[in-house]
């Protein structure tokens, strides 16, 4: 039986990510995907600091003839119709502008790209091929066991196993190390339409980030647009929230609900033609108690899930990817890869986590939304909001970071 260097769960963007990398530094890698690509998921809007990733791995010029550019987040006070208060963050204002772009991407396109890359890198690729177990000797990850289309068991022997399952989390729901994050129990109301109002020039492809309700039943809206004329439209609610309506039923009329209480999606959306009936998904963050072990590693959304308020998921993910494919490769090449090699790796990551879910936390607390939408704006908060909606949250001792630590700690 080949034994390969890392098992690969999962062919999202850290699954697939840290394949090509792993691949590219000359490691054998194997990447067992459940679905079949392209598959439909949330999660399209980019943010710049996974540009540098993209660049990384070989896919920055096809990303960038694939799919629109966002130069922007733009938040809107929903509640207020054609008066809304509106403010807008370009990236350029970063205060490490290195990117002052990112990307809009339907993600059933793009992650088929990054899979194709990994294959492109010698990765080996199984599709439609479910990991059902990692298989532990005597604490260490040894290996995965598979199941095929064909319903036939398998397993696969590996050096490392790479937990890239996304929120299945399949290392972290076996060990029971899942901890929900309190107050941040959510549901996301889905669809996606064409003609939209968006944005024109520079500023097209902007993410819409709309607000509406106060105190437990906040909630906020995304519309993303695409390149070939659709938007996603999606809405975040709390659990208060839909269990005050919860004689409405399901997704379609707690759909509409949430579009008659922000006036201002309900304009842009005038006239556009819906392409599917609204669908619903839990959106529960979750920390988990080790993202890493002696054998294993667990990136992207399987090492822990933000809401996606701040568009954060798919950076941490490929961030996350990038760094561990880099620091797998060392560890493999002293002998095993041990947990304790993986420790500078895992504090990086968890302190840039940290940092978004203390400002999710403000933000449904109540106390970020006064700063977005200050008026006038302080500038060294602007930049700071600037540099966080860009995703540069991996520079600790950046005098932003610790100014946002300090007045948005991330609670338990
Ligand atoms: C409502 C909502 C909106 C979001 N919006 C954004 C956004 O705008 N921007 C953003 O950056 N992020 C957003 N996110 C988060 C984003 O979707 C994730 O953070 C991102 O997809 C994480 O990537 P991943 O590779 O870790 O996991 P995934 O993308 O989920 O990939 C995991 C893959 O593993 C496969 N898999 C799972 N279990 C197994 C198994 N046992 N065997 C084999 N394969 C398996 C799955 O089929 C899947 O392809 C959003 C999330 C939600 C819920």
């Amino acid at each position: 039986m080949t034994l390969f260097d890392a098992a690969v769960i999962g062919g999202g963007p850290a699954g697939s990510v840290c394949a090509a990398r792993l691949a590219s530094l000359g490691r054998s890698v194997v990447v067992i995907e459940r679905a079949r690509h392209p598959r439909f998921h949330l999660g399209e809007s980019l943010l710049p600091a996974s540009v540098g990733v993209l660049d990384a791995i070989g896919v920055l010029d096809e990303v960038r003839d694939t799919f629109l550019v966002k130069r922007g987040a733009r938040f809107v006070e929903g509640s207020g119709g054609e008066s809304a208060r509106t403010v807008r963050y370009a990236f350029g204002e970063a205060f490490q502008a290195r990117w002052d772009h990112a990307f809009q991407v339907p993600r059933d396109r793009f992650d088929e790209l990054l899979l194709r890359r990994a294959g492109a890198c010698g990765a080996e690729i199984h599709e439609g091929c479910e990991a059902t177990r990692v298989v532990f000797d005597r604490g260490r990850a040894v290996g995965v066991e598979v199941r095929g289309d064909s319903g036939a068991g398998q397993a696969i022997e590996a050096r490392v196993v790479v937990d890239a399952s996304g929120r299945d989390a399949i290392v972290a729901r076996t060990t029971r190390s899942v901890e929900r994050i309190s107050h941040l129990d959510r549901t996301a109301l889905f669809t996606q339409v064409r003609g939209a109002w968006r944005d024109q020039g520079e500023r097209e492809g902007d993410i819409q980030i709309v607000v509406f309700g106060e105190g437990e039943e906040r909630g906020w809206f995304w519309l993303i647009p695409f390149r070939d004329g659709r938007t996603s439209v999606g809405a975040v609610v709390s659990g208060a929230w839909v269990r005050a309506r919860q004689a409405l039923g399901a997704g379609e009329a707690l759909f509409a609900a949430a579009v008659d209480e922000a006036p201002a999606v309900a304009s842009m959306l005038q006239g556009a033609e819906r392409l599917f009936a609204p669908g619903a998904t839990a959106d529960f963050s979750f920390r988990v108690g080790a993202r890493r072990g002696d054998g294993w590693v667990a990136i992207g959304d399987s090492g822990g899930f933000i809401d996606p308020l701040f568009s954060t998921g798919a950076h941490l993910a490929m961030h996350g990817a990038l760094r561990g494919a880099d620091a797998i490769h060392a560890g493999l090449a002293g002998g095993d890869l041990n947990a304790e090699q993986l420790e500078p790796w895992e504090r990086e990551i968890r302190a840039g986590a940290e940092l978004f879910i203390g400002a999710v936390q403000a933000f449904y607390s109540g106390d970020l939304v006064s700063f977005l939408f200050a008026e006038p704006q302080h500038p060294f908060l602007r930049r700071a909001i600037t540099s966080m909606l860009s995703g540069d949250v991996f520079q600790s001792d950046a005098l932003w970071v610790r100014e946002m630590r300090t007045r948005f700690p991330a609670r338990a």
